[in-house]
């Protein structure tokens, strides 16, 4: 739940009246908010140009820009809520007002404890607003994470590949894939139990991160099986990744038992995307790739490309 005090919460009150601006801005500071004002709409844009606004309460007429008109510049470049003040019944319509976007309306004579009670309402309104916000993006993050290591699943693996593809045969940019498999993995959970193999995992996915550029992307691929995308990365490139990769792998120490540091080891596959194949002939090459470097006697790096043949 998101918490913001009263005294973060800024409200600018836009009016050219002098006593009605600062009957509310008084007002406002009383009940705990922090207070902004100004006489016209220009005025007001360059205080929201420099603060955080939470909620303008503008008067319809002013003097230059209106107070629709303000509503209007507002809603296009930031979120922020408009409650707006009419001059007489008819002089602006509440459709109107609301059609330009302002969250509520008032009219003169203003009654400040109604104000109140209706910028309650539009900062609870808005609260529930960012909080569905904020929730919608941690359940589209959790959809495409794997848990246990934090990386990207294999769903989203297949999303971006399909993404890249096209990408790369749009502007003719190569990318690469790596494919990475733990060596004897049964093994280590067979001797120090499949918690002590999820730390492995858990591990893995931290250490593989931490070697990439901003632009790669990892992914668990299956159980102890890892890919990552490097975008216009060529063959050459490549291979200093996946050494980088290796590398670090064989670096990290685990201690399934006190006093007996393990390292693992893993044996990856390098190959290229290949201009207008499937996306499957892809990932069978590299993981071809990787079953070389299982035969090769595993910790190894194997390079597969498209037209090799993979009995080399
Ligand atoms: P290889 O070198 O040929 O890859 O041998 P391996 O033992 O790693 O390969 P195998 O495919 O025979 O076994 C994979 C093992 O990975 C089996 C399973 O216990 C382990 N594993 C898969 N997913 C998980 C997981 O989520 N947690 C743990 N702890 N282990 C897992
Ligand atoms: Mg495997
Ligand atoms: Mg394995």
């Amino acid at each position: 739940m998101i918490k913001q005090s009263k005294i973060d919460t800024s409200i600018l009150i836009v009016d050219d009246e002098p006593y009605i601006r600062n009957s509310i801005h008084e007002f406002i500071g009383m009940a705990g908010y922090k207070p902004f004002k100004s006489s016209s709409a220009e005025e007001a844009l360059k205080i929201l140009k420099t603060n955080t606004i939470h909620v303008v309460i503008t008067d319809v007429r002013l003097p230059g820009i209106n107070g629709l008109e303000l509503t209007d510049i507002i809603k296009k470049d930031y979120d922020t809520d408009i409650i707006i003040i009419t001059g007489y019944i008819g002089d602006y319509s509440y459709e109107e007002a609301i059609n330009k976007g302002a969250s509520d309306f008032v009219s003169k004579p203003i009654r400040l404890e109604e104000l109140l009670l209706r910028l309650k309402r539009v900062l609870k309104e808005q609260r529930i607003t960012k909080e569905r916000v904020l929730m919608l993006k941690k359940l589209q993050e959790l959809a495409i994470t794997d848990g246990l290591t934090k990386l990207y699943n294999s769903r989203y693996f297949y999303k971006q590949l399909d993404s890249e593809t096209d990408r790369s045969k749009r502007y003719n940019h190569p990318f690469t894939l790596l494919f990475m498999d733990i060596d004897h993995f049964k093994h280590y959970n067979d001797t120090y139990g499949h918690l002590e193999g999820d730390k492995v995992l858990a591990r893995f996915g931290k250490t593989i991160k931490s070697c990439l550029r901003k632009m790669d992307t990892a992914y668990r691929y299956g159980g102890e099986e890892f890919v990552v995308i490097l975008p216009e990365t060529s063959r050459d490139e490549v291979m200093a990744a996946a050494k980088r990769i290796k590398k670090a792998i064989e670096n990290e120490k685990f201690s399934p038992q006190s006093g007996k540091p393990i390292s693992i080891t893993i044996s990856i596959g390098v190959t290229e995307y290949c201009r207008g194949e499937r996306i499957s002939t892809l990932v069978q090459r590299a993981d071809k790739a990787m079953y070389l470097s299982k035969q090769k006697g595993r910790n190894q790096i194997s390079t597969l490309f498209s037209g090799e043949s993979h009995n080399q």
